[in-house]
């Protein structure tokens, strides 16, 4: 019989599972190739007929180890490791949406994410409508045409912090016939189960908290499973009708509820590549097993670091769902009862002048490009992540122009604040 573990123990064990004399640790298969007997056996795997190795591209042990827990973790059917954040979202979006097809989205999103759906994917023919993450039921489905294929948004928006309302979307998405596919970054799966309150596709940078230390790109796509896509062949002809390219074989028809993680490996994966190299997975799989133990000391580190500055009369305001009377308080509690993420964002009085010269004056915390690892760090999202949108596209994407973003890390709190301290006295 299968036990059923929890996350703690999913972290650190879930994925690689040895056998008897088989290294303890996840291996790094650093193999293109894998080995077989027969012509007609290695027929079979191109065929899709059997599961096994073939070419890294296509799969690799080490990263499907990975891909296991965080699937596992995610409470999926299955999972893919691609080689960024940014290349996962465009594999959960491109897996179900082809030219002269539409989704809706969420405005409230990465600055990265919203030039690869408002630029580039438009340029492959595929249109994307933001709404608001707050509209109601109404509003959204307004935003829906008879050819959207897809609902999407992030559980905590970078940087704008926004938590986004999963049932309210799910519900949404469901009523015209789509999946919800949720970015969850932010909180990871040991704050927040997006599939526990309706989602269909989970993806994720895991570049950010899931490897922790700031060592590898990477993403992944994680399928709940649960998504009917035969109730809408019409919709997603992808997947339910036959694809030429494996001799006319339905995905629907031939893995059920692996159809979609299947397509998107055995068809988008061989034909783009965007995979993660197998010495990356081992290094995310390295951050994943501390990963139940770092979240919560990022959570209870930004909210003390949240609290003081709040208190602080140098600075204007500070947006964290942690603090009691945050537009987003009451759905953080409901959907990560456990803490959010170890993001904040502020501004100081006097704006952004004041912002640049308080920035340049810390020690400890340093200005760096990334979010979400170990060490405490800083970034103007204006004059940096989304220096390439226009101030009317900032205000819609929730970043204000002297917003701060302060990515807190698990060092000792006191010295967090010290030398926020000190900068602030500059
Ligand atoms: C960073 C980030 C991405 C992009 O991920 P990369 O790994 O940098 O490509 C996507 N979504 C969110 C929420 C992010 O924070």
């Amino acid at each position: 019989m299968e036990l059923k573990f929890s996350a703690e123990t999913l972290c650190v064990q879930g994925g690689w599972k040895p056998s008897n004399g088989e290294p303890r640790v996840l291996p790094i298969y650093q193999s293109t190739t894998f080995k077989y007997d027969s012509t007609e056996q290695m027929a079979r795997l191109f065929d899709l007929e059997e599961s096994g190795y073939f070419y890294t591209r296509l799969q690799n042990p080490t990263n499907d180890a990975v891909a296991a827990k965080i699937a596992a973790l995610e409470g999926g059917v299955g999972a893919m490791l691609t080689s960024s954040g940014q290349a996962a979202n465009f594999y959960a979006i491109f897996n179900i949406c082809q030219a002269g097809d539409h989704f809706v989205c969420s405005s409230a999103i990465y600055g990265g994410t919203f030039n690869l759906f408002a630029v580039t994917m438009k340029k492959l023919g595929i249109d994307v409508t933001f709404v608001s993450p707050d509209a109601s039921d109404e509003e959204l489905s307004k935003a829906f045409r008879p050819n959207t294929k897809a609902l999407f948004g992030e559980s905590i928006s970078n940087p704008s912090l926004d938590v986004l309302d999963i049932e309210k979307f799910a519900r949404v998405a469901h009523a015209h016939g789509v999946p919800l596919i949720v970015d969850n970054t932010f909180p990871t799966p040991i704050n927040c189960r997006p599939f526990e309150w309706g989602a269909d596709i989970v993806v994720h940078s895991t570049t950010k908290y899931m490897d922790g230390h700031a060592t590898s790109v990477g993403g992944v796509v994680v399928d709940s499973g649960n998504f009917d896509w035969e109730a809408h062949p019409d919709k997603f002809p992808g997947l339910c009708t036959p694809d030429e390219s494996y001799h006319g074989l339905t995905y629907t028809k031939a893995f059920g509820k692996m159809a979609y993680m299947t397509k998107a490996t055995a068809q988008l994966m061989r034909d783009l590549g965007s995979i993660q190299s197998p010495q990356n997975a081992f290094l995310l799989n390295l951050g994943l097993e501390t990963l139940h133990l770092r979240m919560p000391r990022h959570c209870s580190n930004a909210q003390a670091v949240a609290e003081y500055l709040q208190a602080n009369d140098k600075v204007a305001w500070v947006n964290y769902s942690g603090l009691p009377g945050n537009k987003y308080h009451e759905l953080a509690k409901k959907y990560m009862p456990n803490g959010s993420c170890g993001v904040i964002s502020f501004g100081l009085k006097g704006g952004r002048d004041v912002a640049i010269r308080f920035m340049d004056s810390l020690k400890l915390v340093a200005i760096v490009t990334h979010v979400a690892d170990a060490r405490t760090c800083v970034l103007h999202p204006a004059s940096h992540t989304h220096r390439q949108l226009t101030d009317e596209q900032l205000i819609e994407a929730g970043v204000k122009p002297d917003l701060i973003r302060l990515s807190v890390g698990i060092e000792n709190v006191a010295d967090i604040i010290a030398d926020i301290e000190q900068a602030l006295a500059q």
